[in-house]
């Protein structure tokens, strides 16, 4: 991590204030700017950890933050201590903790055992630019958090990054929830990411999620969740180009010379829309882009040389078909609405389906026509395997959506995430 002071601007230094704030040295809304009140958090945190007070992050603090940026501590147990003992200490409850320390006896701990103690805030942030490092430490977080999530990969990205996917319950019903194909729609990324934690830390505690018994859910589903299909793309929007990226003037070419990717960039770091790249009328999609001007790499629109011509594309139908799912939604922003059908391909019961989630989440129901209708994720889902699968475009307003509109678009996305995984 580089080393942060008074005028340092960027996603890090979001990061850094969203964790501050979890833990109440910063009261404002992380807006990326290293300003006084900054500062000021920074020297508190200092003092706090016995380190030298000056407001400079280098190191020795992102050392100290370390364990509060994933979220949770590493205890000795010593003499005398409970699972509701250290649950005071940290102000966690200790359902939390015998969730995180599974077949530990918390009547029978011994002296200098090791336990992971949850701090008393959640992992997953929602107040910050959630870039693929955000999303890395969020993960390891709920895994160390939550040992019943199941953490793998379903493949790599054109940069070599991992496109995590996570597994939530061991049940028969078995659907699969994507985010981020489009870089400037990552604040759909934290919305499955914020889930997965609720949903873990309502069984973990044993109480309703939105109605529904987590608990039950987990025997009768698997949900899983690639919550980052375009880790290049969405990086590249939040951070800029960096001049180490291996496809660097490319990048500014097929950007029409700009080098401000923060309100243009939807694909992956090679210029191909991965939402147009799926085997599903694809040729169709090519003649939309001709008729759009579009002859090559860029930021939105192209569908790449041949259908599934990407290593996220090729990942993301390897990993559908070989776990046999019965159901997908796919997330995307913005417009409040759920696409459901492809080339009249979806059966009635995909239709009901899609009314319920409508219902529940005020979200219009719709067939999409026109360029955006072709090769996509759900159009090849449906035209594959004739089961359910839904784009849902959250929010509205233009992307990149802000991260004001989060709260409102997961309250409107809680009940159909949970409803869509028991529907099939
Ligand atoms: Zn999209």
């Amino acid at each position: 991590m580089r080393i942060l002071r008074e005028g340092s601007t960027g996603s890090d230094v979001m990061e850094l204030q969203s964790v501050l704030r979890k833990m109440g040295y910063y009261g404002s809304t992380p807006d990326g700017a290293f300003g006084p009140d900054t500062a000021r958090a920074v020297r508190e945190f200092q003092t706090w950890r016995g380190l030298t007070a000056d407001s400079v992050v280098g190191p020795a603090t992102w050392n100290a933050l370390h364990p509060f940026l994933l979220g949770y501590d590493v205890y000795a147990i010593r003499q005398g201590d409970t699972f509701f003992g250290v649950g005071q200490k940290y102000g966690t409850d200790p359902a939390l903790i015998a969730a995180a320390n599974p077949g530990r006896d918390p009547d029978r701990l011994m002296i200098g055992t090791r336990i992971i103690v949850p701090f008393s805030y959640d992992v997953v942030s929602t107040d910050t630019a959630y870039t693929y490092e955000v999303l890395t430490r969020n993960i390891q977080g709920l895994k160390a958090r939550y040992p019943a999530l199941m953490v793998g990969s379903a493949g790599f990205s054109v940069l070599g990054h991992t496109l995590f996917a996570l597994r939530l319950g061991t049940g028969p019903t078995r659907v699969a929830y994507n985010a981020s194909h489009h870089a400037l729609e990552w604040i759909t990324t934290p919305v499955l990411m914020k889930f997965a934690e609720d949903y873990l830390k309502s069984r973990a505690l044993g109480k309703l999620l939105s109605g529904y018994d987590t608990r039950k859910l987990w025997t009768e589903s698997s949900i899983w969740l690639v919550p980052m299909v375009n880790p290049d793309g969405v990086n590249l929007v939040i951070n800029g180009l960096s001049p180490d990226n291996p496809y660097y003037s490319n990048l500014i070419r097929w950007n029409g010379g700009s080098t401000d990717f923060s309100g243009t960039w939807e694909a992956n770091i090679r210029g191909v829309d991965l939402n147009h790249n799926y085997n599903a009328a694809w040729e169709q999609s090519k003649q939309e882009e001709a008729t759009l001007g579009i002859t090559g790499p860029g930021p939105t629109r192209y569908s790449g040389p041949y259908p599934v011509s990407e290593p996220e594309t090729r990942a993301m139908v390897s990993f559908t078909r070989s776990r046999n799912i019965g159901l997908v939604m796919a997330y995307h922003s913005q417009g409040r609405v759920i696409y459901w059908n492809f080339m009249n391909l979806a059966s009635p019961q995909a239709e009901e389906i899609g009314r319920a989630l409508s219902r529940i989440s005020g979200y219009a129901l719709d067939e999409a026509t026109g360029p955006a209708s072709y090769a996509g994720y759900k159009d090849w889902f449906i035209q594959d395997f004739r089961r359910p699968g839904y784009t849902i475009e959250v929010g509205s307003g233009q992307n990149p959506l802000p991260l004001s509109q989060f709260p409102q678009i997961y309250a409107e996305n809680l009940g159909m995430l949970l409803y869509a995984a028991q529907a099939t």
